[in-house]
């Protein structure tokens, strides 16, 4: 079997990105703060951090050769979580999915999951399905149900099963037999979320957002079963916001945010320490969704996006110390 070895313990790898200074930024006299020392250590205001790569910012391309690899891993049954975090603007959005003629990971992902799946069709048959949601201020939207987002009252629950399995009550999910169909799912999940933000007046920065792509395989000549499932998370944005600056509303949403990153933080960290003692996944709804696909024999890689503009440079560092919770032994 592919990847066996480590397998067997799971693994979180994390990958620094650092985007481009945009046009506004160099035009309003920004720097970049930034510097890549190697292909692994990053160095912000004389500290440097030691993640499994640097990206400055790197192509799409060369992103995705190093995590194509979880593809295969879920395609032979293991569940994979990749995500993305930082602020608002750092590029989560644009390494996760990416712009039309530059796809990020998701659509290359799908490219790949369908690559991998009619390559080892003369052994296995494969199913591939795909569901989408928003996490919002703790309650889940559903972005593939016909029903209206801001009339459906109806809060999705996470049910775990015995066997560990994680999964929302209720939520669509959706056959697909091309990665055609798959990047149809996507599209359509986007623009509902759109709608979604709307309805409840706020910013699609301002929630998590996840795709969820499930594969069965089933050896033609054994019959033996293997579920793999891949989570693909474009986080809400890190940032702190200036209480004088925000609404009550927009306060509510930060709090919120803030609980979510901090649960997912802890989660980590405590994997990284071995998963000895409880790893606290309850602690909230984003950590419960992504319980089975964490931790265990589960493959996760965590981008932390930054930007590199001085005017930055306390997100900026916040977020590498986040991320570096993720590393250290
Ligand atoms: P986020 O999702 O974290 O809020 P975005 O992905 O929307 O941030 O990125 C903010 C802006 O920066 C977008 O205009 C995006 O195209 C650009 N950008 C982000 N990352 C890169 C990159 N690696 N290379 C070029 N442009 C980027
Ligand atoms: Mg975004």
């Amino acid at each position: 079997l592919h990847n066996m070895v480590e397998d067997l313990k799971g693994s979180i790898r994390v990958f620094c990105r650092v985007r481009p200074l945009s046009k506004k930024e160099t035009g309003q006299g920004d720097s970049s703060i930034c510097e890549a020392v190697d292909q692994m250590t990053v160095k912000v205001k004389e500290e440097q951090f030691l993640f499994d790569a640097v990206f400055t910012p790197g192509t799409q391309d060369e992103v995705f050769e190093d995590c194509r690899d979880l593809v295969q891993s879920a395609a032979d049954g293991y569940n994979v979580t990749m995500f993305a975090y930082g602020q608002t603007g750092a590029g989560k959005t644009f390494t996760m999915y990416g712009t039309k003629g530059n796809e990020g990971t998701a659509p290359r992902t799908i490219q790949e999951i369908f690559r991998v799946t009619a390559q080892g069709s003369d052994r296995f048959s494969y199913t591939v399905s795909g569901s989408m949601l928003e996490l919002y201020c703790n309650n889940i939207v559903d972005l593939l149900s016909k029903a209206n987002p801001s009339q459906s009252k109806a809060k999705l629950n996470i049910r775990q099963e015995k066997n560990g399995n994680v999964s929302v009550e209720g939520l669509v999910e959706e056959e697909c037999s091309t990665a055609d169909e798959l990047m149809a799912l996507l599209e359509r999940g986007n623009e509902q979320r759109t709608v979604a933000a709307t309805a409840m007046n706020s910013e699609s920065s301002r929630s998590h957002l996840v795709l969820i792509i499930k594969i069965i395989s089933v050896n033609k000549e054994t019959k033996e079963v293997l579920k793999g499932k891949m989570l693909m998370c474009d986080l809400a944005g890190s940032e702190r916001l200036k209480k004088s600056e925000v609404t009550e509303h927009q306060q509510t949403e930060a709090i919120a945010i803030n609980k979510s990153l901090t649960a997912l933080g802890d989660v980590i960290e405590a994997l990284t320490k071995g998963g000895k003692g409880v790893v606290p996944y309850r602690n909230h709804k984003l950590t419960m969704l992504m319980q089975d696909s964490l931790g265990g024999t589960a493959k996760t890689l965590m981008f932390v996006n930054c930007s590199p503009a001085s005017s930055n440079l306390d997100e900026t560092f916040m977020s590498l110390k986040y991320a570096q919770r993720a590393k250290k032994i």
